[in-house]
């Protein structure tokens, strides 16, 4: 039987918490992860009928982008809006689980989605960090490499991109000398031994390095295994904030706005003038953006799309890149129907529903 567990897992594949922002508050927020699932619902965030969808279509985990607690909860009680609809989720036995900037910041994920709605082409990241990544090298003798870089690689060491399973391997000499108390694999106490060795070096995420140490130590023979992680200033392709990508054609500026608001379908969106007299290269972000507006400027983006943009951005980019900003609900709630499509597609025997209630409480008028 499936577990909640099982459906956390292959969101975190995705999205590994590790990645969000480190004042987020993401993964399971009510609910056991034990208990079998019997459908999921999917949302932009919790309301009152999101709660009730899932008890209409007998669906006991809830999934949103947004998570319901995000600053420390004092008590749950109906007299804040959060406790009211906490209380609600777990009076009526659901669970309840978040993916928030994960989602943000993960290939794929929410900014990938807006701009394949967008209809843009080689879409990449906006801007991704340096020194997200650590090497590590390990000397194992040559009839161990095989079961430790397996481990390795199990463990989430080796990925570049689409490839995984990396590592680089050269043959050499080690020596040591055992010292009384030690349990050699080869040689003896007090003996210099030189031993034919093979150096692997794979790369792992910054986050996943203790697990993969772990994983590698398991399976060395060595009592003592002689191995370096080193900080790598090199990228993580897998994940970076906001995207960047082209038009099939170029546009004009005012066909580039219709374009947005018809394929994200909104009725209004709020924006200044850059620069360029038509649109190639957008750059996206969705949700609150703003901070990524240079980076998009010099990125050379002809349009910058993103949404919770104050007053002042606005006079930033004026003249400079035209910002678009078309709603925080609007540039979002395109993950909800990815993320039932991931689920769908790993567990065809769930019922995994994205919900039909809108969600966003603005209206254009
Ligand atoms: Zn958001």
């Amino acid at each position: 039987m499936l577990k909640i567990q099982d459906i956390i897992d292959e969101i975190e594949a995705w999205a590994p918490p590790a990645i969000a922002w480190d004042r987020d508050n993401v993964g399971l927020q009510i609910g056991n992860p034990e208990e079998p699932v019997t459908g999921v619902v999917a949302a932009l965030e919790i309301t009152p009928d999101v709660i009730q969808e899932a008890l209409q279509k007998k669906c006991n985990l809830i999934i949103t982008h947004h998570p319901l607690i995000f600053q420390p909860l004092k008590n749950l009680t109906n007299k804040t809006l959060s406790g009211k609809l906490a209380l609600s989720i777990a009076q009526n036995k659901l669970n309840l689980y978040s993916a928030h900037t994960n989602l943000d910041f993960t290939h794929g994920g929410v900014n990938f989605v807006l701009g394949r709605k967008l209809d843009l082409r080689d879409i990449g990241f906006l801007y991704q960090e340096a020194g997200s990544m650590k090497k590590i090298s390990v000397f194992v003798p040559p009839d161990y490499v095989n079961a430790v870089t397996d481990a390795m690689t199990k463990a989430g060491a080796g990925i570049i991109g689409d490839y995984e399973a990396c590592s680089f391997q050269l043959r050499g000499t080690g020596t040591f000398r055992p010292l009384p108390g030690s349990q050699p694999f080869s040689g003896e106490v007090g003996k210099l031994q030189h031993e034919d060795e093979v150096r692997i070096e794979m790369v792992s995420p910054a986050w996943r390095t203790n697990a993969v140490v772990t994983a590698m130590t398991n399976a060395h023979p060595y009592d003592e295994v002689a191995y370096d992680v080193y900080p790598n200033e090199a990228i993580d392709p897998k994940y970076g904030a906001g995207v960047i990508g082209s038009l099939r054609q170029e546009m004009s500026v005012e066909d580039f706005i219709a374009h947005t608001k018809k394929t994200i379908d909104t009725p209004a969106v709020r924006w200044t003038r850059g620069r360029a007299d038509s649109i190639k290269r957008v750059a996206i972000c969705g949700g609150s953006g703003s901070e990524l507006l240079q980076v998009a400027i010099q990125k050379k983006a002809d349009a910058f799309v993103t949404a919770d943009v104050k007053y002042h951005f606005f006079h930033e980019a004026h003249g400079i890149i035209h910002l678009i900003d078309a709603g925080h609900y609007e540039t979002e709630h395109h993950i909800v129907a990815a993320i039932v499509d991931r689920l769908q597609k790993k567990f065809q025997d769930v019922s995994c529903y994205p919900t039909t209630s809108i969600t966003n409480p603005i209206i254009y008028s």
